[in-house]
C-alpha cells in the first residue's frame, strides 16, 4: 500500500466528467514527516489515491505515474527536502483509484522551519480539464479561422466587426477590407431579396435565422451556403448584434444534386421520368394560364417495339430506346421537353405554342428523326413512331392534357402508324364510340346479330371454286352495315374476339358440313379468319379441334387465315401452329406484304397458303413495281412449297397479271364479293368450272364470270 502512494500524493481537485464542484475544489493537501511517512493526507486525496497517514512514501515507478514522472517528483522531493524553505512546483499525471487520467499542477515546500507545517508539505490542483480550455482559449479566434465556415459578427447599427480568414477561399474575400464596413453593401447578404427580409424580421422577433441561401462571391459568381444567424445581447461586454455562420454546401448540393437527378430521371435515357416529368408539366401549365400563353403536349411510341425488340433481342432493344432517346432530343426545339414513361414511350411538351400548325412541324421533326436507320450496316434498325398531340386549354390539367395526347397517339396507330395525330373533339369522339361499340357489339352477339358471309376463290388453274373465305358480317338495327374493319379492332381490344372468333369457326363448319352434304364440298377449303390474339391463345388449337368435331367436319376441309403479326414471337407461334398442325387444318398467311415478317422467317412456319395483299394487287395496273413483286412473291411461296392466292382482284388486267405470274387462286370482286350462305351454296352448285378455264387458258380473260344466279346484286353490295 505504501508503495503506490506516493504519486497519488499530489493530486486533485480537478475537473472532469464526473466530479462535484465540490469534490473538485477539495483540498488536496499531504504532510510527510521527516521519516518519509504521511502524517497528514487530505480525504480528497484519501478519495482518489489509496494514500493513508502513516503510509511511508514511496518513488516506486510502478505507481499511479509513468516512470518519467516519477522520476521528476522523486528528483524534486530530494531538493526541497535539503534545503529548509524551498519549494518546487511541477505538473504530474496520475491514473486515480478509479483509473480516470489526471493532471495536476502540484508545489512541494520544505516546511520543517515552520511551526505551525514541520513537515514536507504537498498541495496540488486537479488540472485535468483546466488545460484543454486553455488550449481552446488560445486558439478561440484561430479556431474560427480555421473552421470550414465564414464567421461573421454585426453590430446593431449593421457594421460588420469580425469576418473569420474562412471568407478567403469560400467567398474570395479578404476580411480585413469587410471589417469596419456596412453589412448592407457586402457580399455577406443572402442575394435573394425576399431571403434579406426574412433575416431581417428574425432579427428583430426570435432573433435566429437558418436556411440555404446564395452568397455572391467577389468574382461574381455564386455559392450555396447554409446560413445560421444568431442574435448576441451581451450587456458584459456591451455588444449587441448578429454572428452568422456560413457554411459552404456546394458538395452537399452535388450531393443532393445527384440524388435528385436519380429520383428524377429514367435510368436508362437520361430523360426525364414521369413523376418529374409530370410535375414540370404541372408548372409549365400553370405559368401559361397565368400568361396566357399556350403549351403543347406529345405523346410518341415506337411502331411495333415489342416485335422489334423480340426480333433484336433486349440488350439491343434498350441500346436502341437510348439511341431513340438521342434522336428525339436533339430534334427538339428549345423551349420543349422530353421525358419517357417506361417502355418504348417518349412524352414532350413545348411551350410558347402560336398554333396547330407549328407544333405538328415539331412532331414531323421528331417522325423525320426516328426515319433514319439507327446503326449501320446489318444491324441496322428502322424504326417509326406515331404521335399524338394535345395543345392546353380551358384550364385542362397536366394529367388530362398527358391523356389526350396519348389518345391521339392510339388514333395515329389505328390510322396505320408513323404518323401525327392531333387530339381534337373529334378523336375524343372516336375514343367514346369505340367504348360504345364494344358494349354493342357484345349485345349483339348475345342477340345474335352477327352474320357470316362467303367470298369465292377461284383456281387460276382449273377454274373451280377452292375455298370459301367467311367474312363476318354485322348489320346494326340503327346504325346499318358496320364494316369488320372498325369492329374487329374493338372485337380484339375488348377480348370479344374469342367468342365472335368461335361464333365465325362454328358457322363456318356449319356451312361446309351442309356443302358436304350436298356433294358440293369436293376438296373444298372454308377459310375462316383468325386475329391474332385469337390465335396467341392458349387455348385456341383446342376450341379449332372441338368445333371441327363438333360439326363432323374433318379438318382438311377448314383453312385458318393468320396475319404476319401472329407470327412475330416464333417460339409462340410455332406452338400454337405446330398444334394446328397435328389437327390437320391448313394455314393461310394473309395480307402478305404489309406487316414485317423477313422472308427468310417464313420459312420456320409450317403454312400451306400465302395471300398477297389487295395493295399490290391494285397497283398491278399501274405500278410495274408491283408486277415485279407479285412475281417474287409467287416464286417465293412456290420456293417454299405454299400456294398463293390473291386478294382483291377487280379488273381483268389485273388477273391476266397474276395467272401470268403462276399465282394459284383468286379471289376479289371481279368475280363475286362475300355474298350469305345460301347464295354460296347456289353459286357453287351452279359454277361452272370449265368456262373460267377455258378463259384462262384462252389468255383472253375477258368475260370469265361466275355463274352466279343473283348476278349484280352481290356485286352492288360488296
Ligand atoms: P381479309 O381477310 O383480307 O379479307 C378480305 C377483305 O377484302 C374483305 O373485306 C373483302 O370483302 C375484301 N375484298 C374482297 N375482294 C375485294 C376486292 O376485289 N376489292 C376490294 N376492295 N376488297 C375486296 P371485309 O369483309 O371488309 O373484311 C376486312 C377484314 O376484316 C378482313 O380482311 C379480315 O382481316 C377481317 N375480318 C373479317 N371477318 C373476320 C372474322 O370473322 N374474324 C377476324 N378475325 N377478322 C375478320
Ligand atoms: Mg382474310
Ligand atoms: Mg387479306
Amino acid at each position: 500500500m505504501v508503495t503506490s502512494s506516493l504519486l497519488a500524493v499530489g493530486i486533485d481537485s480537478s475537473l472532469d466528467a464526473s466530479p462535484s464542484e465540490d469534490g473538485r475544489r477539495a483540498p488536496l493537501r499531504v504532510l510527510i514527516g521527516r521519516d518519509h511517512r504521511a502524517i497528514e493526507v487530505s480525504d480528497r486525496v484519501q478519495e482518489l489515491t489509496p494514500l493513508r497517514p502513516g503510509d511511508r512514501i514511496s518513488f516506486h515507478p510502478d505507481s499511479f505515474l509513468d516512470p518519467h514522472e516519477g522520476a521528476a517528483l522523486r528528483d524534486a522531493y530530494r531538493r526541497v527536502r535539503r534545503r529548509i524553505g524551498a519549494s518546487e512546483r511541477l505538473t504530474v499525471r496520475i491514473v486515480d483509484v478509479e483509473g480516470r487520467r489526471r493532471e495536476f499542477d502540484l508545489v512541494l515546500s520544505n516546511g520543517f522551519a515552520d511551526p505551525s507545517v514541520g513537515a514536507i508539505e504537498l498541495v496540488s490542483e486537479d488540472v485535468t480539464g483546466l488545460r484543454g480550455r486553455r488550449v481552446i482559449d488560445r486558439l478561440r479566434s484561430r479556431l474560427l479561422d480555421l473552421l470550414p465556415t465564414v464567421v461573421t459578427v454585426v453590430d446593431d447599427v449593421g457594421t460588420i466587426v469580425y469576418c473569420s480568414e474562412r471568407s478567403r477561399s469560400v467567398l474570395g474575400i479578404d476580411p480585413a477590407d469587410v471589417i469596419g464596413r456596412s453589412i448592407a453593401e457586402s457580399n455577406l447578404l443572402p442575394i435573394a431579396a425576399d431571403q434579406v427580409e426574412a433575416i431581417r424580421v428574425a432579427a428583430e422577433t426570435t432573433g435566429r435565422w437558418e436556411g440555404d441561401v446564395e452568397l455572391r462571391r467577389a468574382d461574381g459568381s455564386t455559392v450555396p451556403v447554409q446560413l445560421v444567424l444568431e442574435r448576441i445581447d451581451d450587456d458584459e461586454i456591451g455588444f449587441h448584434g448578429t454572428v452568422g455562420i456560413s457554411f459552404d454546401v456546394t458538395e452537399r448540393r452535388k450531393l443532393e444534386d445527384h440524388l435528385d437527378f436519380q429520383a428524377s430521371h429514367d435510368a436508362l435515357t437520361g430523360l426525364y421520368n414521369r413523376q418529374r416529368f409530370v410535375r414540370m408539366l404541372e408548372t409549365a401549365l400553370d405559368e401559361a394560364n397565368d400568361t396566357g400563353g399556350r403549351l403543347a403536349a406529345m405523346f410518341i411510341d415506337i411502331d411495333d417495339f415489342k416485335a422489334v425488340n423480340d426480333r433484336i433481342g433486349h440488350a439491343a432493344g434498350d441500346a436502341l430506346l437510348v439511341a431513340v432517346a438521342d434522336r428525339l432530343r436533339s430534334a427538339l426545339p428549345d423551349g420543349s421537353i422530353i421525358g419517357r414513361f417506361g417502355g418504348d414511350e417518349f412524352v414532350v411538351y413545348s411551350t410558347g405554342v402560336d398554333d396547330v400548325a407549328g407544333v405538328v412541324d415539331v412532331a414531323r421533326g421528331l417522325v423525320d428523326a426516328l426515319s433514319v436507320p439507327i446503326g449501320s450496316g446489318t444491324d441496322a434498325v428502322v424504326v417509326s413512331g406515331s404521335v399524338g398531340i394535345a395543345l392546353s386549354g380551358q384550364g385542362a390539367p397536366a394529367e388530362e392534357l398527358l391523356r389526350r395526347a396519348d389518345i391521339a397517339m392510339y388514333v395515329a396507330k389505328e390510322r396505320g402508324k408513323n404518323r401525327i395525330e392531333v387530339f381534337d373533339d373529334e378523336v375524343g369522339l372516336r375514343k367514346r364510340r369505340r367504348r360504345e361499340m364494344q358494349d354493342e357489339l357484345e349485345r349483339a352477339l348475345d342477340a345474335d346479330e352477327l352474320d357470316v358471309h362467303f367470298q369465292p376463290e377461284l383456281s387460276l388453274i382449273d377454274g373451280r371454286v377452292a375455298a370459301l373465305e367467311a367474312l363476318t358480317r354485322w348489320h346494326h338495327p340503327d346504325r346499318g352495315a358496320i364494316s369488320p374493319i372498325e369492329f374487329i379492332p374493338v372485337a380484339e381490344e375488348s377480348g370479344l374476339i374469342h367468342r365472335l372468333g368461335a361464333l365465325v369457326i362454328e358457322r363456318s363448319c356449319r356451312a361446309m358440313r351442309s356443302w358436304l352434304d350436298a356433294g358440293l364440298g369436293d376438296g373444298l377449303l372454308v377459310a375462316v379468319n383468325v386475329s391474332t390474339r385469337q390465335f396467341l391463345d392458349h387455348g385456341f388449337p383446342d376450341t379449332v379441334a372441338r368445333l371441327l368435331d363438333e360439326s363432323g367436319v374433318s379438318p382438311e376441309h377448314l383453312c385458318l387465315e393468320v396475319t404476319e403479326s401472329a407470327l412475330v414471337d416464333a417460339d409462340v407461334a410455332l406452338r400454337a401452329l405446330g398444334r394446328l398442325d397435328e389437327i390437320g387444318v391448313s394455314i393461310a398467311l394473309d395480307d402478305f406484304g404489309t406487316g414485317y415478317s423477313s422472308l427468310s422467317r417464313l420459312s420456320k412456319f409450317p403454312l400451306d397458303f400465302m395471300k398477297i395483299d389487295r395493295s399490290f394487287v391494285a397497283n398491278l395496273d399501274v405500278d410495274p413495281a408491283s408486277a415485279v413483286i407479285v412475281q417474287m412473291v409467287v416464286d417465293l411461296a412456290h420456293a417454299l412449297g405454299l400456294q398463293t392466292i390473291a386478294e382483291g382482284i377487280e379488273t381483268q388486267e389485273q388477273l391476266q397479271r397474276l395467272a401470268a405470274a403462276g399465282c394459284d387462286i383468286g379471289q376479289g370482286f371481279l368475280w363475286s364479293p362475300s355474298v350469305t350462305f345460301d347464295e354460296a351454296t347456289a353459286l357453287l352448285r351452279n359454277h361452272d368450272r370449265r368456262r373460267v378455264a377455258r378463259g384462262l387458258r384462252a389468255g383472253s380473260y375477258r368475260g370469265v364470270q361466275l355463274d352466279l344466279p343473283i348476278g349484280r346484286q352481290a356485286t352492288k353490295r360488296r
